[in-house]
């Protein structure tokens, strides 16, 4: 067996994350308080950027960012069709169109696709950093400040990520954290984070997740109820030690898929690897032939590889209205068709990527 999910390997010895929740519970400190604030100041030095703001989850980080940048009804918000669907769904959420452009090589938003999607309503793009690489930050940029457009980064699956060292979120107006249990960093709940270069926005977006309340008595503006639970903070606070070497492990394992994929490079076409961009492996993302016996064939084997995703977003049912049609984005339905995922977890043993090697090579050379 080689699993997809580590959760009973990474949790095997639970003590620490159960002392770490006792202190909140002695504390009675459930909302809010001391383990949130340490939390986001220690999320903040982890990734360069200055002011943290914990919220309830991804989606959430995503919705309130594009809320208090102004983006609702009569909005259209620009973004990829490979993505999760919570993306998308954000959008939807504050009342904006979700406007999808194609993908390029590094199955992140193809740059030179997006000024033709711009209507006089676009308001927004939200770039998604897709399975850990980095989209296109300086050229999206570019097009935005010409734009006057707002950014929303999508770093759900991208902590630690950067490019020329500059670490996702240098670049948008805000950017999205997830903290989902299948996330990088990982808690035992929903969990999110949104960061801003802006200590104004980030103060709203304070706001804006505790009811608007500026005090117990005192509602400055009318907001939401999505904190950044006290308990998931608590395991948070553990588990963030970690984060770097997590993300090292996985950039070996990525690594060691890289170097064996080579010999099959007639079969299994990799993203382009760049020195400059520092990738993170939320997913070992790869175009197959034969993707669905490949994936049967793993899986027999006993073998968690997985599809993210087979349907682009534009053809599921709930996009029927945004009135897209197959054939719109050709390079994401090409890659939604050849996708496959293989674990690339920190937890794997250097026996399992080996048994995940030999059973692909062996599959395309017998
Ligand atoms: C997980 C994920 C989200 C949503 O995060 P949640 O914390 O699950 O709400 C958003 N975008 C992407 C790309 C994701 O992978």
């Amino acid at each position: 067996m080689v699993p997809y999910s580590y959760l009973d390997r990474q949790f095997a010895d639970v003590e620490q994350y159960l002392a770490a929740i006792r202190q909140v519970v002695e504390a009675g400190d459930f909302t809010l308080g001391q383990p949130v604030r340490e939390f986001e100041e220690r999320f903040a030095t982890l990734c360069g950027l200055p002011h943290a703001v914990g919220v309830g989850s991804g989606t959430d980080a995503i919705i309130m960012s594009l809320e208090m940048l102004g983006i609702g009804k009569g909005d259209e918000v620009i973004t990829a069709p490979n993505t999760f669907i919570a993306t998308v769904g954000a959008i939807v959420a504050t009342g904006a169109r979700p406007v999808f452009v194609d993908i390029d090589q590094e199955f992140n938003i193809r740059v030179d696709a997006i000024e033709a999607a711009l209507t006089p309503r676009t308001k927004a793009i939200v770039p998604v950093h897709w399975g850990g690489t980095p989209a296109d930050m300086f050229a999206i940029m570019d097009i935005a400040t010409h734009h006057h457009l707002a950014v929303v980064e999508d770093a759900a699956q991208a902590i630690l990520a950067s490019i020329n060292e500059k670490p996702v979120g240098s670049w948008g107006d805000a950017v999205a954290f997830s903290l989902h249990p299948l996330k990088n960093l990982n808690v035992w709940g929903d969990g999110g984070v949104i960061m801003t270069q802006s200590a104004e926005f980030a103060e709203k977006l304070r706001l804006h997740r505790n009811h608007g309340l500026t005090t117990r008595d005192d509602v400055e503006v009318f907001g939401r109820n999505s904190r950044l639970d006290s308990v998931q903070a608590a395991v948070g606070n553990v588990l963030i030690e970690q984060t770097e070497a997590i993300t090292r492990q996985r950039i070996r394992n990525a690594g060691r898929y890289d170097a064996a994929f080579a010999q099959i490079s007639d079969c299994i076409e990799l993203p382009p690897r760049r020195a400059h961009v520092k990738q993170v492996y939320h997913l070992y993302l790869m175009m197959v032939e034969k993707r669905d016996e490949l994936l049967r064939a793993l899986n027999e084997d006993g073998i968690e590889a997985k599809v993210h995703y087979p349907i682009p977003l534009h053809l599921q049912k709930a996009a029927a209205a945004l009135g897209y049609k197959a054939g719109d984005f050709p390079a994401c339905e090409r890659y939604c068709s050849k996708v496959l995922t293989l674990p690339v977890h920190q937890h794997l043993t250097e026996d399992e990527i080996d048994h995940v090697i030999n059973a692909v090579v062996r599959f395309y050379r017998g």
